[in-house]
């Protein structure tokens, strides 16, 4: 399914995890996809596999940390590729500590790099799609953010607010065509949760109704189609991608 003009996709966090297959579902799916992270070399063999496969693909360092940098970085693809139509904010980081232990560096870093850095790129790519006259924004959270999570004060902090900062956004940019939506994972195969001990696994596996962990390909059926022309009558909602976590 390809769509009319090709649409300029820009992924944060794509050079593993749910970023990469999101990535490489909505390359395969027309989009000419900009892919960014800190790992550059890891961008460039997906951006390679992508456009050997007869997709369209693009590489740019990105760093969450660096909020003036993500600004630019949304500007210089818009200039590059002479518009930009999608933006995905998977990016993300965890901090875990128990609150009584939390420090306030590591509170305000949870919320700098999973809440603050959304708001510039979001902020800098709206004023690129109101020239577009066209837009799709999907802000990656997490259960934690939905249900809560112990350990997580931070993070959970943060990816509730995405919630509440994405349908913002979907009401004022509705008349502009410009669409804003959550998806929000359970817990998921990925490098995030590959050092997690074994109870913790354990316990995620029994707390969620499926029985088992997401795969990063079953995020990325819900972000390629939130951004796809299909979507246009879906917005501020959050889309819960959990295994039943937290129904
Ligand atoms: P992942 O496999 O650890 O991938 C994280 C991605 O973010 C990588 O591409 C990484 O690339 C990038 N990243 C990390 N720090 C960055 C920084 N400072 N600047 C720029 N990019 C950075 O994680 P994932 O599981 O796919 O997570 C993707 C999103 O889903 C995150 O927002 C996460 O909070 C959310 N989520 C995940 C789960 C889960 O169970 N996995 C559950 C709920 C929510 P570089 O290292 O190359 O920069």
């Amino acid at each position: 399914m390809s769509e009319t003009p090709t649409r300029i996709a820009l992924i944060t966090g794509a050079s593993r995890g749910i970023g990469e297959a999101s990535a490489r579902l909505m390359a395969a799916n027309g989009r000419h996809v900009v892919l960014a992270a800190r790992g550059v070399e890891a961008l460039e063999a997906i951006a390679n596999d992508i456009e050997t496969a007869g997709g369209k693909a693009s590489v740019y360092k990105c760093d969450i940390t660096d909020h003036q940098g993500l600004a630019d970085l949304v500007e210089k693809v818009a200039d590059d590729h002479g518009r930009l139509d999608i933006l995905v904010n998977n990016a993300g980081i965890t901090r875990d500590n128990l609150l009584l232990r939390m420090t306030d560096e590591e509170f305000d870093e949870g919320i700098s790099c999973n809440l603050r850095a959304a708001f510039v790129t979001c902020r800098a790519a709206i004023r690129q799609m109101m020239r577009g006259k066209f837009g799709r924004i999907v802000n990656v959270s997490s259960v934690s953010g939905v249900i809560g999570n112990p350990g997580q004060a931070n993070y959970a902090a943060a990816k509730s607010g995405l919630i509440g900062f994405t349908k913002t956004i979907a009401k004022e940019m509705a008349s502009k065509k410009i669409t804003a939506n959550v998806v929000a994972p359970g817990f998921v195969e990925t490098a995030m949760t590959n050092d997690l001990p074994q109870r913790v696994k354990d316990f995620a596996t029994q707390v969620t109704p499926v029985g088992r962990f997401g795969k990063p390909e079953e995020l990325a059926a819900a972000i390629d189609f939130l951004t796809s022309d299909a979507a246009a009558y879906i917005t501020g909602q959050v889309l819960c991608v959990d295994g039943g976590m937290s129904m």
